[in-house]
């Protein structure tokens, strides 16, 4: 879409990435990340969602600028009965109340972890609470009352992980701690949390974390229950295809869903291209990507428990599973191969 110099311009680049003992900080195991773009042919990059909406938004309107139109909330999706007429059926609502209605010949549901459109046209189990909460906060950089290091970094404690960096060039601290709590809790991007029933949470965690609490402003702090969801056989339907989390919701510990969901338009894209229908540019999607997004979820699944272990200083010894050891970054899906 040609963003790429101006994702680098929003983003931060994380050198390196330190995962510590929850209490003491002490070094459990590090990740030098000075030769991704020697190793990979591209740096590791991590930024505020909003940023990189906002960036997609302007190019594609720069491109098609009919392409988006926002304030319409899709209501209703449904597929004809009837083997002669082609199409799918939308509705949605905007917020004046307005309702609109459209014919199209094919859909691509990129709705997310509870889409609709799965919910409508596939069969699917109801989500299973994961025993994990996840409190996402954003501090400001310039109130933290400490010294951090550079890059990211994860404190490991038992049944509680912190995990922390930079955005907006560095002049916002992003933050998730991940909880096991034993009672269901509602998931949600925009459920309030309070940073003082966090910080109570968070007692015993080095004094870095207790800094970064203490600088988080009113109302820049959400909990989020996590709930895990099998993994669809089928990811489309006719002339309906699922994209990201609406195929393949996962949870979040290797942090790669929105990385797989961006994979995934790319490939879809390039499908479409080489296809001359949706249901053959569906098809060919969904083989190309089904066996790496398996093996993330698998992976992302086991990621919690793992992570939250009984013994933190047990990771120092054992074989790190994470994005770069096994291999995800060496994945390109703009030159990669397309199944036939
Ligand atoms: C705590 C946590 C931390 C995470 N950290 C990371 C990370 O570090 N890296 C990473 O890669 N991933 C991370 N993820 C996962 C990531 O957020 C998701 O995998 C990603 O957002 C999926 O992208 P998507 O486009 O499929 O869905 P979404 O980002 O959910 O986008 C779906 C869009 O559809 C819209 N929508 C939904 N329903 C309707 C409707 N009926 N009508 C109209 N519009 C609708 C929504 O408003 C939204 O804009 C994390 C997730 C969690 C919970």
């Amino acid at each position: 879409m040609g963003v790429g110099e101006h994702v680098r311009q929003i983003a931060d680049e994380p050198l390196q990435q330190l995962t510590c003992h929850y209490a003491s900080g002490d070094l459990l195991v590090s990740f030098d990340r000075h030769n991704t773009r020697e190793q990979y042919g591209a740096p590791y990059l991590q930024m505020h969602r909003a940023d990189l909406h906002a960036l997609l938004v302007e190019r594609l309107r720069a491109l098609a600028p009919d392409a988006i139109q926002i304030d319409h909330r899709l209501v209703e999706v449904s597929l004809s009965d009837d083997a002669t007429s082609q199409g799918v059926s939308l509705r949605f609502e905007n917020s004046a109340g307005r309702e609109i209605e459209r014919r199209v010949p094919a859909v691509i549901g990129a709705d997310g972890l509870k889409s609709l459109v799965r919910r409508t046209l596939w069969q699917v189990e109801p989500p299973a609470y994961s025993g994990f909460v996840a409190w996402r906060g954003l501090a400001e950089a310039s109130q933290i009352q400490a010294e951090l290091s550079e890059g990211s970094k994860v404190f490991a404690g038992p049944g509680r992980l912190f995990v922390r960096y930079p955005i907006r060039q560095g002049r916002l601290m992003n933050y998730v701690a991940f909880l096991k709590v034993a009672e269901p809790q509602g998931e949600s991007w925009s459920q309030q949390g309070e940073v003082t029933e966090l910080q109570a949470l968070l007692v015993g965690f080095h004094s870095e974390v207790a800094a970064i609490l203490a600088a988080t402003p009113e109302g820049r702090c959400h909990k989020w229950g996590l709930y895990a969801r099998t993994p669809l056989a089928q990811w489309s339907r006719g002339d309906v295809v699922l994209l990201g989390d609406a195929a393949h919701p996962m949870m979040p510990w290797f942090g790669q869903g929105a990385a797989s969901a961006l994979e995934d338009a790319v490939i879809l894209g390039r499908c479409l291209q080489e296809s001359t229908s949706m249901a053959e540019a569906a098809d060919r999607f969904q083989r190309t990507r089904l066996e790496r997004v398996s093996f993330i979820h698998r992976e992302s699944q086991a990621g919690g428990e793992r992570l939250t272990a009984l013994h933190p200083e047990r990771l120092r010894d054992s074989a790190v599973r994470n994005e770069d050891s096994l291999g995800l970054m060496s994945y390109d899906p703009v030159l990669g191969p397309l199944c036939a």
